[in-house]
């Protein structure tokens, strides 16, 4: 499970503190040593932790809890309202169109998830709202990303609209925006191209897209398990297409995932949903608070 880690250092760290009567200024110091130090070993970006540390001692002394009753108890409330903070107070949940279709392009480096999490969120839509979505196959460089898409697409019953991978991705794009017109579908979903990094023909490539499409939704996957690559990845992203919204994918996994924590405080982005697993229903709507009391644990 993610985050084991920095549960268990948190943990130690708070404990300490838990244990005394009376806190002193000294033990508030090493106290915030030690969580500032969880925090950068979990991979949570420097200036993220810097800013983090700064506002903890900034509460603490405002609200002069070394004075009052269960000054420890009071910390780790802090801690836990400044994690929270960290990742973006309350859910945000999926842009909406005020007219058909909603179009959400899925953004991302090659193996991220994005097709995956494409399938997946037209599968909750298709669920909870009765919507009628399509997806539109336009990684063309990605071996067998068009197959998988049609796959997916069978296996929950959402039609995917594919010209093979000799068309330029932004013709596929134009041809599928009219075939979802023709099905009035409620939502498109654009499986666009990867690479194993971020490159300008990429970033181009995408751009035109975007500017055909017009997305109400540009939604950035990103590995949490690619530690301090995902920060980096998550800004190249975002000040080229402006995105709208971050889907975090193998959160299952062993990852120590505070890079991936730190996108919403670098890119100021929320992050709207969270995968948990391989299949289809493994993905979940991101609540921060939530997320903060399991990484307290
Ligand atoms: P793409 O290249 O960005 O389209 O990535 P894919 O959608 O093909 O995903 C790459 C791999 O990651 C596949 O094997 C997926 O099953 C897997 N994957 C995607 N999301 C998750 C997740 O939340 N948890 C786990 N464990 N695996 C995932």
């Amino acid at each position: 499970m993610a985050f084991e880690g920095l549960t268990d250092r948190l943990q130690k760290a708070l404990s300490g503190l838990r244990r005394k009567g009376k806190v002193t200024d000294a033990d508030l110091r090493e106290t915030m040593r030690e969580i500032r130090l969880a925090l950068l070993e979990a991979d949570v970006n420097f200036k993220v932790v810097k800013d983090f540390v700064r506002s903890v001692r900034e509460k603490a002394a405002g609200a002069k809890v070394l004075d009052g009753l269960n000054p420890a108890q009071q910390i780790v409330s802090i801690v836990n309202d400044e994690l929270t903070a960290m990742m973006g107070e309350s859910a945000v949940e999926l842009n909406k169109s005020p007219k058909i279709p909603t179009v959400i392009m899925m953004v991302g480096l090659q193996g991220a998830g994005k097709t995956t999490t494409a399938g997946k969120l037209a599968l909750k839509l298709k669920n909870e709202q009765n919507a009628r979505p399509l997806m539109i196959a336009a990684d063309v460089y990605r071996p067998a990303a068009i197959d998988q898409l049609k796959s997916l697409g069978e296996q929950i019953d959402v039609p995917v609209f594919d010209m093979g991978t000799d068309v330029n991705p932004r013709d596929i794009v134009k041809a599928g925006m009219e075939k979802a017109a023709e099905l009035k579908s409620d939502y498109v979903f654009i499986d666009a191209a990867g690479r194993l990094q971020i490159d300008e023909e990429l970033m181009q490539e995408l751009a035109d897209v975007k500017d055909i499409a017009q997305p109400d939704e540009i939604m950035l996957v990103v590995d949490a398990m690619t530690g301090q690559n995902a920060v980096e990845t998550a800004e190249g992203f975002n000040n080229r297409l402006d995105i709208t919204g971050v889907v975090l994918t193998k959160l299952d996994g062993d990852t120590r995932g505070g890079a991936a924590l730190s996108i919403r405080a670098v890119t100021g982005k929320p992050i709207k949903f969270v995968g948990q697993g391989e299949k289809m229903t493994d993905l979940d709507i991101f609540y921060p608070d939530r997320m903060a009391s399991r990484i307290l644990g």
